[in-house]
């Protein structure tokens, strides 16, 4: 196998896979740099700083039988070239397999999806807007791809929005009203947080008829703080 970079792990989590015990690694690296990122850490791949594969996959014999699911996550996991083969090792393990993703590498996404069980598919912006928060052009482009694909999967899996500053209110709605079309049954939007974990707080969350309305669009709709 190529190399894989692991920037972290975290043991136990509940919140990282809806309804399971899970173990979480975050790899290093991600292409885009979104303003509101908080693994800013994790955006470049540092070989020097990665935690060796065998040692994670150690770590997950430990808790074989006790945490029911591994959510692959970042920075943006697929920015490793071999993640395929390091799902299907932890799928063998008996694992309940998560993914984490922005969708910036549909090529990839679609070799992983038959071997994934559960993904938490971050959306940006309208995707023709998606530069304003990544600073990557084309970035839109690519998302879309990937949501197309991983709907087309039957893959089950939850679209989470960060409100950031520069997406507005109308774009949110846009983009919500679309992805419904599209056949999104899951929704959460997530409050943003500054530097220093305060929530910054999105206009939308103060429209309450607003929120109300756009939660008719979804079988699964959750607002995180
Ligand atoms: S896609 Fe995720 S990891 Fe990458 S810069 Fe944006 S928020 Fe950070």
């Amino acid at each position: 196998m190529e190399s894989l970079f692991v920037g972290g792990i975290v043991s136990l989590s509940t919140i990282d896979y809806p309804g399971h015990l899970a173990t979480v690694i975050f790899f290093q690296g991600c292409p885009w740099r979104c303003g509101y990122c908080h693994n800013r850490h994790l955006q470049s791949i540092s070989p020097e700083e990665a935690l060796p594969w065998d040692d994670i996959l150690n770590l997950l014999k430990i808790r074989q039988g006790f945490v029911e699911a591994a959510v692959f996550s970042g920075g943006e996991p697929l920015m490793q070239t071999c993640l395929v083969e390091a799902i299907r090792d932890v799928k063998d393990m008996g694992f309940k397999i998560g993914l984490h993703t922005s969708g910036a590498f549909p090529d990839r996404f679609a070799r992983v999806l038959p071997f994934v069980d559960w993904v938490g598919f971050d959306i940006k912006h309208a995707f023709e807007r998606y530069q304003d928060v990544t600073c990557v052009t084309n970035s839109g482009v690519l998302a879309r791809e990937s949501l197309d694909l991983l709907i087309a999967s039957g893959v089950d899996f939850e679209v989470r929005m960060t409100l950031y500053e520069k997406v507005d209110v109308p774009a949110v709605v846009g983009v919500l009203k679309g992805i419904s079309a599209l056949g999104v049954k899951t929704v959460a939007l997530q409050k943003c947080r500054d530097k220093n974990e305060n929530i910054v707080e999105h206009p939308i969350f103060s429209d309450k008829l607003l929120l109300e309305d756009i939660s008719k669009y979804f079988n699964n709709f959750s607002i995180r703080g």
